[in-house]
């Protein structure tokens, strides 16, 4: 879900600790190579005092470990995520030459944690933590490389991108990242699967892999009936089980937590699995790939951004935006700036997003992870599947067309594998010029976004609702269409969570303090350089308040 994408943000102009890092590995043999990681990074960090070194013109000395010295230079923060960033290429370049099976990888497991209890209230990434799980897992001990909010967190997927799809991300990549092709998609009408977020693309691509044994598990995320929007993840052995798990739960997940099944007797059968998520379940997934014992694991993800912090805010969040928030199993932010809400009796209800009530109540709904992520497209999996990049077509959402990025071979392996399920468009249909530039309606939709993060938005009368199905109606006209409508979501995502994390949430993250750049991707810097002077005056604006 998208808790104010794009045009949304019309709406809300017009209504207003110091820690010591090791790095660990769990397989035995790598063990050398470990010790030698981390003289390496004591290297880096604890070399010679600049001043002594500079005097004597010389580098440092070799260390125990037999790591390479290396001269210190920059500050603590660049020399670790120097560090971080080289152990992130080690980890994933290391996966092994032949694969050695589940058994034996735990048994040669060496630096296994113990998982924290699902209940547990503070996590390694303390206010930043999006609970995904992988704190619930043996895998625990290697939190501090895999974590997308600790230490470098998502400066690390520039390396990732490369080691996954084998090439870095090109100048043209820059919003949709790696790919291997950008289509629009959608299940055929007579495939369509019962419990769907729209036409149930990922599902069926799921319940594809499962019926031609290309894995031989799905881990997804899946519900009860009677909380149909809180997220429940399973590994699914069955497509009936798959099918059971269609639709979006509007709230952060913890997806990693099936993976400890891997390591028990019950996951012993499970080689190939396909991986279900979003973009900071997948980083920490990409980071221990290597360590699963697995043959072959395919990731499907999708677009993710302001996800609500738990099912509290969500309620919060429904309240504000239906007549009946008990009734609703799904919604979304649509193209057309209406907030579409499903409801278990079939209804429908079509909210212009300048109707909602008392959006003020609204802040505290989006979860502080959310305010500091870099990954709205999901860029570490084979395939990711939205909807953001699709003009507008009308009609609900279960009927309309999404779009999907290819990333690599195994993505398109996954589409060849469903073609008889599948209906795929072409390129030139997302491209569609809207009557106004996403880069003259930005300045005006973050001002709101950042009174709400900040706890700033005052209360003002809502407009009659004719004023505002026209305003929504003139806003779907005039603004961003197509693949333009999803950058400018995500200029005003990144923008937005800069503005946080500099203003506030950088002070929260948990370990050694990094410098802002330090623990941003590529990306992100590339989209704030199109928007320097904004940004700044923003920070003005906003500095010395705090993220609610
Ligand atoms: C939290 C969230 C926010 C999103 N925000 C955007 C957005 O801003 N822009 C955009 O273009 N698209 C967004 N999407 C993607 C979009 O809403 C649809 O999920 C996507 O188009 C796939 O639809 P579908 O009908 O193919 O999915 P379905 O076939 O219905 O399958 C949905 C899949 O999503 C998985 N899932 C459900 N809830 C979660 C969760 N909380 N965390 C992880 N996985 C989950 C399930 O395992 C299921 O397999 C978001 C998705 C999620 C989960
Ligand atoms: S985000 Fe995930 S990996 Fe990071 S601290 Fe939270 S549960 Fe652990
Ligand atoms: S917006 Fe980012 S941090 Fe939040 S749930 Fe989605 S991928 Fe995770």
């Amino acid at each position: 879900m998208v808790l104010v994408p794009v045009p949304a943000l019309f709406i809300l102009r017009l209504f207003q600790v110091n820690e010591t890092i090791t790095f660990g590995c769990p397989v035995l043999e790598c063990r050398k190579s470990n010790d030698a990681l981390n003289a390496r990074f004591q290297s880096i960090e604890a070399g010679p005092p600049p001043s002594a070194a500079a005097k004597r013109g010389a580098r440092s000395k070799p260390t125990k470990g037999g790591a390479e010295p290396v001269q210190r230079s920059g500050t603590r923060a660049q020399r670790l995520l120097k560090a971080s960033v080289e152990v992130t290429k080690w980890r994933s370049e290391r996966a092994p030459a032949e694969h050695i099976g589940r058994a034996q990888a735990r048994a040669r497991c060496g630096k296994k944690g113990k998982p924290m209890p699902v209940d547990q209230s503070v996590y390694p990434a303390k206010e930043l933590c999006s609970r995904c799980g992988f704190c619930n897992t043996s895998l625990i001990a290697q939190v501090q490389d895999a974590c997308a909010f600790l230490g470098a967190g998502m400066a690390r997927i520039d390396q990732l991108e490369h080691t996954v799809h084998g090439r870095p991300r090109q100048e043209e990549e820059l919003y949709f990242g790696v790919q291997d092709g950008l289509r629009p998609i959608q299940v055929a009408p007579e495939a369509r699967t019962g419990r769907r977020a729209w036409t149930g693309v990922v599902t069926s691509i799921a319940c594809e892999m499962l019926r031609s044994k290309a894995v031989d598990a799905v881990l997804c995320v899946s519900s009860t009936v009677d909380k149909p929007l809180e997220p429940k993840p399973i590994l699914a052995r069955s497509v009936e089980e798959v099918l059971q798990t269609g639709g979006v739960k509007p709230m952060l997940s913890p997806n990693l937590l099936p993976l400890e099944e891997l390591w028990q007797v019950r996951g012993e059968d499970i080689q190939r699995l396909l991986f279900i998520g979003v973009g900071c379940q997948v980083q920490a997934l990409r980071s221990v790939e290597a360590d699963l014992g697995l043959k072959e694991l395919y990731v499907l993800g999708t677009n993710c951004v302001d996800n609500p912090r738990n099912a509290e805010a969500l309620h919060r969040f429904l309240q504000s935006a239906s007549e009946t928030p008990e009734t609703a199993t799904g919604f979304e932010f649509m193209q057309d700036n209406r907030i579409h809400v499903k409801h278990s009796d079939g209804r429908y209800e079509r909210i212009p997003v300048f109707s909602l009530k008392e959006p003020q109540n609204c802040t505290g709904v989006i979860a502080k992870s959310c305010y500091s992520c870099f990954d709205y497209v999901n860029a570490l999996t084979d395939l990711t599947v939205g909807y953001m990049g699709v003009p507008w077509q009308g009609g609900r959402m279960t009927e309309h067309q999404q779009y999907c990025v290819v990333r690599n071979e195994r993505g398109q392996k996954m589409l060849r594998l469903s073609q008889s399920v599948l209906e795929l468009g072409q390129a030139e249909e997302l491209q569609v010029d809207g009557r106004l530039s996403r880069q003259q309606l930005l300045p005006e939709v973050l001002r709101p976004e950042l009174d709400l993060a900040f706890g700033q938005r005052k209360p003002r009368p809502e407009p009659p609702r004719w004023l505002a199905e026209l305003l929504s109606e003139v806003f779907t006209w005039l603004g961003p269409q197509g693949l333009d409508f999803a950058r400018a979501s995500i200029d005003r995502a990144t923008l937005r969570n800069l503005v946080c994390l500099e203003v506030d949430l950088l002070k929260k993250r948990a370990g050694q303090q990094m410098e802002l750049d330090a623990t941003l991707p590529k990306h992100a810097k590339k989209i704030r350089s199109q928007y320097q002077e904004l940004f700044e005056t923003l920070l003005e604006t906003y500095r010395g308040k705090q993220v609610q």
